[in-house]
């Protein structure tokens, strides 16, 4: 793996990051995967990360937020030290906030190329670990609304304002065309799965609102179930495998 972008051999790089993952490597060293501002999704080595009393463990625990210090070499990145802005350990507290926040980096994860730099995702990830961590609005619907932005976010343009076939403005009844990713007006329908009026107003309230003003929608158990079902198609496209973080959910 080579990383050469002109920059000088050995440059030191300050960016936000988030720990998405890591595992052990030799001796006492680990690879961190991170989804940083200014580098994308980038994996870092930390040296000596397993020993005792090391000063970088605490940097490169999962979830933690922080401005890292770290250097180019020849042919990988190099955790030099970093000062954390926020562990996020608090979302450890139970279940269901350890599934959605590791949730959120495992859709970074599966979705996102290595070295491609987003600030619109890495910004909205943020922003949803600290609604989480402080328990604003209804968590469900936030992992909806971070879903709905990803997916715009990679390219998809979710528009559920005119038919995607004839361009008229939906004023009736709306369906979903799964195979194209669009929503389609009754004349247009081709026998695609027709969307219910509290899920358009839902999904179109999660398309217009910022991720920290979601928290104004009230959603009926129905309608987010619906829209999970809508981006879920969008995600088995843009993932490479599907996540398993919400599976832990469906045992409690
Ligand atoms: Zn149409």
């Amino acid at each position: 793996m080579i990383y050469s972008t002109g920059d000088d051999f050995l440059s030191i790089i300050n960016s936000r990051g988030i720990v998405l993952n890591s595992f052990d490597i030799k001796e006492n060293d680990k690879i961190v995967w991170m989804y940083t501002e200014k580098l994308g999704k980038i994996s870092v080595i930390a040296r000596g990360a397993r020993k005792k009393n090391s000063k970088i463990t605490s940097l490169i625990q999962g979830l933690c937020f922080a401005n890292y210090s770290i250097y180019k070499g020849k042919s990988a990145y190099f955790l030099n030290e970093g000062i954390i802005i926020d562990s996020f350990q608090d979302l450890l507290r139970d279940f269901e906030t350890i599934a959605y926040s590791s949730y959120i980096c495992e859709l970074i994860n599966l979705s996102i190329p290595e070295n491609e730099k987003n600030f619109k995702v890495f910004e909205n990830a943020i922003k949803a670990l600290y609604l989480i961590k402080n328990s604003v609005g209804d968590i469900e619907l936030l992992i909806r609304s971070f879903e709905v932005k990803l997916i715009s976010s990679m390219g998809y343009h979710v528009n559920i304002e005119k038919c995607s076939e004839c361009g008229s403005s939906f004023n009736n009844k709306i369906y979903f065309n799964n195979r194209n990713f669009s929503f389609v007006c009754k004349e247009c329908n081709n026998s695609f799965k027709e969307v219910s009026l509290i899920c358009y107003t839902t999904l179109r309230a999660l398309v217009n609102f910022p991720i920290e003003k979601i928290y104004r929608i009230n959603a009926l158990p129905e309608a987010k179930k619906e829209i999970g079902f809508i981006t879920n198609v969008y995600l088995n496209e843009i993932c490479c495998r599907r996540p398993k973080s919400l599976d832990m959910l469906n045992f409690l």
